[in-house]
C-alpha cells in the first residue's frame, strides 16, 4: 500500500504523515528529511543537494528519482512524504510502481492558504535527532518544554530554509511545479483533499482522523 502527501511547504505533510504511518504500519518516506540526512553526512548526494535546498529550489529531478527509488524499492507499505513534487516525477514513479505492482491507494492533499504557510512556517522548529525528526511550532504546535522535543528529549532547531525569504521562493515553486500534480491525481481519481485551518485547536488530530477516514473508504 503506498499513500502520497501531498501539499505546500509547511502544509502540515509530515506531521499528518507521520500519524497516518503509525496507523497504517507504513514505512515514512520524506525526501526533505533523506536530503538533510544527506547533507549532514556531507555525502556527494548531500552536495550536490544542499546548493538547490538552501536557496529554496527544488533538486533535480533525475537526482531526487533515483534516490528515492533505492530507498523503497524493498517496502511494500510507503507513505511518500514530499514526493513527487513535479509531473516528471509522478510520471517516473507510474511506471516505478507498475513495474514493481505496487498499488498506490490515495493521495492526500493539505490545502493551506499562502498566508498561513509564511506564518506557520516562520515558527517550525524540527526535532534535531534524525531518528526521529519530529515538527513542532513555537506558536501553533508548542513542544511541552521550550526546546526540547516532546518525543525523544533531543533540542529543537530551525531549518536553515525556514526563514520568511526562502519560504515565499518555495511557495512560488510549489504553485509553478507541485501544483499541476492536483489535478494530475484528480484525474487518476486518486486525490483526497482536506482544507486546514491552522486556527483550529486540534487542527492536528482532527485532520489525521479525516486523512485515514479517506483512506479507509478507499480501501475497502
Ligand atoms: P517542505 O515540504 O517543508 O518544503 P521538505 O523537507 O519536504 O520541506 O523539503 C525541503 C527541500 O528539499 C525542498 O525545498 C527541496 O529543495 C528539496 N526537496 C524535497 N523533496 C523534493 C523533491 N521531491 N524534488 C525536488 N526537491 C525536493
Ligand atoms: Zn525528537
Amino acid at each position: 500500500m503506498y499513500i502520497i502527501m501531498l501539499g505546500a511547504p509547511g502544509s502540515g505533510k509530515g506531521t499528518i504523515g507521520a500519524e497516518i504511518c503509525n496507523e497504517f504500519g507504513l514505512k515514512h518516506v520524506a525526501t526533505g528529511d533523506i536530503f538533510r540526512n544527506e547533507i549532514k553526512n556531507q555525502t556527494e548526494l548531500g552536495k550536490k543537494a544542499s546548493e538547490y535546498i538552501s536557496q529554496g529550489k527544488l533538486v533535480p529531478d533525475e537526482i531526487t528519482i533515483a534516490m528515492v527509488e533505492s530507498n523503497i524499492k524493498d517496502l511494500q507499505g510507503v507513505l511518500l512524504d514530499g514526493f513527487p513534487r513535479t509531473t516528471d516525477q509522478a510520471e517516473a514513479l507510474k511506471a516505478f510502481m507498475k513495474e514493481n505492482n505496487k498499488e498506490l491507494v490515495a493521495v492526500i492533499n493539505l490545502n493551506v492558504p499562502d498566508e498561513d504557510i509564511v506564518k506557520r512556517t516562520s515558527s517550525r522548529v524540527i526535532c534535531s535527532n534524525k531518528n526521529c525528526g519530529a515538527s513542532f511550532n513555537t506558536v501553533f504546535m508548542p513542544p511541552k518544554v521550550e526546546g526540547i522535543c516532546d518525543k525523544c528529549g533531543s533540542k529543537l532547531t530551525k531549518r536553515e530554509d525556514d526563514n520568511p525569504d526562502t519560504i515565499r521562493e518555495r511557495l512560488q515553486i510549489y504553485h509553478d511545479q507541485t501544483e499541476p500534480l492536483i489535478e494530475y491525481y484528480k484525474n487518476e481519481e486518486l486525490l483526497e483533499t482536506i482544507d486546514i485551518d491552522i486556527y483550529i485547536e486540534d487542527i492536528k488530530e482532527r485532520t489525521t482522523a479525516e486523512a485515514i477516514k479517506r483512506i479507509n473508504e478507499r480501501n475497502h
